[in-house]
């Protein structure tokens, strides 16, 4: 038997949660299919007794009023500014590194300073790695932002195009660079200061008033679409017909939930780049007095990229602290170890740059995600733009992260998620 619905949402992210929320505003019903067991995608928490996590360091910064208030409208939150700090060679230096030479050796400051005086100007920038040496000069850039790209990326920096930088990397004056040399007192510019994130619970909390009203089902994984008969058919061999579907799957998945695509659409869904995410999550009686529980390492033999803590975010403080690291690979650089072999790995590396003592660690986890970051290779455009007149053309609205194939954060996703909403308000008028 197939049931039949209006709108059918695929994907209960916060993409797909922000349509349902913003049709049923409207007076248009819809429900969300979701292949997870519980709906939310990567803006999810889970938690082990009093330690909760995210998947993926995960606070809100938004400036759109309407967003923050369906996040955080009725939900306790605590507002600090990130101090992130970074980790090379044993020295802890405050974020970003260009901004805060003060602990570097005389002859590392000198050669950032030479090369910051002396930076190549292009007269158009072709790839990531030209826009850092731009930015930054040649010293520097080889010996952090290269080796953190590595890590995060998993690309060198000419692998990539620079659309996607924005306001993610701080161009610093010299007046910056020299003033870091002197003192350590420096301004903070993370792109995210003013940083939210609820005082009782993890990230997940800020998806409640989208949740409350959505008719979500569950476990229910979208196996093969047919838009001619505007039919999906999911893995547990159940089908539902549609009047109208948005979908927020990421677009290489495509390549098997649509079937007659031809050879162009077949290279365009498998060229399309992205990192995976083994996240790492422990529970700590406490941390070492180290300067952040916010930092991104770069030394390339420790495996994590990036180390948060949604405890601090609460507000908590250092007791009782839920940390967690994340280590980035992908078709440039597949894992060689087994998830049990990088959380131990991981968690002798963390205890090795004294971040936290074996005794302390209570609660240890290691999951992954398959979809974590866009990769921005130059073919990006190309490829998606060919995969969404595909969608456009079968009448599927894309939204989200992994439909719109875009470096978005949770506010940009929610409003793509309302994007195809209201196309399909205005279509319905
Ligand atoms: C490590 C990391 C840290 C981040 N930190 C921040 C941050 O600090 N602040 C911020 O604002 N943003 C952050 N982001 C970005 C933010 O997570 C995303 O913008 C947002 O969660 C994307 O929401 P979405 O709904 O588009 O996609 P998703 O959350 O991925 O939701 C898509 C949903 O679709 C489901 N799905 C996929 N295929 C199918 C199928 N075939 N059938 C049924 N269901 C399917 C998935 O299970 C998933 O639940 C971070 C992202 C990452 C990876």
């Amino acid at each position: 038997m197939v049931e039949e619905k209006n709108v059918v949402i695929i994907g209960s992210g916060v993409a797909g949660l922000a349509a349902s929320y913003y049709l049923k505003k409207a007076g248009i019903e819809s429900i969300i299919y979701e292949q997870s067991n519980t709906p939310g995608g990567l803006s999810k928490s889970f938690s082990f007794g009093d330690y909760y996590f995210d998947y993926g360091g995960h606070c809100t910064f938004t400036k759109n009023k309407e967003i923050q208030e369906i996040l955080e409208s009725g939900i306790a939150c605590h507002e600090s500014i990130a101090i992130p700090y970074n980790f090379k060679k044993r020295n802890w230096i405050k974020h970003p590194v260009q901004n805060n030479l003060y602990s570097l050796s005389k002859n590392e400051k000198i050669a950032i300073l030479e090369d910051f005086i002396n930076k190549p100007q292009y007269e158009s920038v072709q790839n990531y790695r030209e826009w850092l040496l731009a930015a930054y000069g040649e010293y520097y850039t080889n010996n952090y932002p290269t080796l953190y790209t590595r890590k995060y990326w998993t690309v060198e920096p000419e692998q990539l195009e620079t659309a996607w930088v924005g306001p993610r990397m701080y161009q610093s004056s010299l007046h910056e660079v020299l003033e870091g040399l002197f003192e350590t007192d420096t301004p903070n510019v993370h792109y995210s200061n003013g940083i939210r994130y609820p005082k009782n619970g993890g990230f997940e909390l800020f998806l409640t008033n989208m949740k409350k009203d959505a008719e979500i089902s569950c476990s229910k994984q979208a196996k093969k679409i047919d838009p001619d008969k505007k039919i999906i058919e999911f893995s547990d061999h159940t089908f539902v017909k549609y009047h109208t579907l948005i979908s927020t799957v990421p677009l290489p998945e495509y390549r098997k939930l649509l079937c007659n695509l031809n050879d162009e659409q077949i290279y365009a869904m498998e060229h399309l780049n992205y990192t995976s995410l083994t996240l790492i999550s422990l529970g700590l009686k406490k941390v070492y007095d180290i300067p952040s529980t916010m930092f991104y390492i770069y030394d390339e033999d420790i495996l994590p990229a990036r180390v948060y803590s949604t405890t601090v975010m609460s507000g908590k403080g250092r007791q009782h602290i839920s940390l967690q690291a994340e280590v980035y690979s992908s078709r440039f650089k597949p894992l060689t170890q087994t998830m049990e072999e990088i959380k131990e790995q991981t968690i002798r590396q963390l205890i090795e740059m004294q971040v936290f003592k074996e005794e302390d660690l209570e609660v240890s986890d290691v999951r992954y995600e398959k979809y974590a970051n866009i990769i921005f290779t130059p073919d990006i455009y190309d490829n998606r733009a060919c995969v969404h007149e595909l969608l456009r053309k079968q009448d599927i609205y894309y939204a989200g992260r992994f439909g719109d194939w875009d470096y978005l954060w949770t506010d940009q996703s929610m409003l793509s998620g309302k994007n195809a909403a209201m196309q399909i308000i205005e279509r319905k008028k």
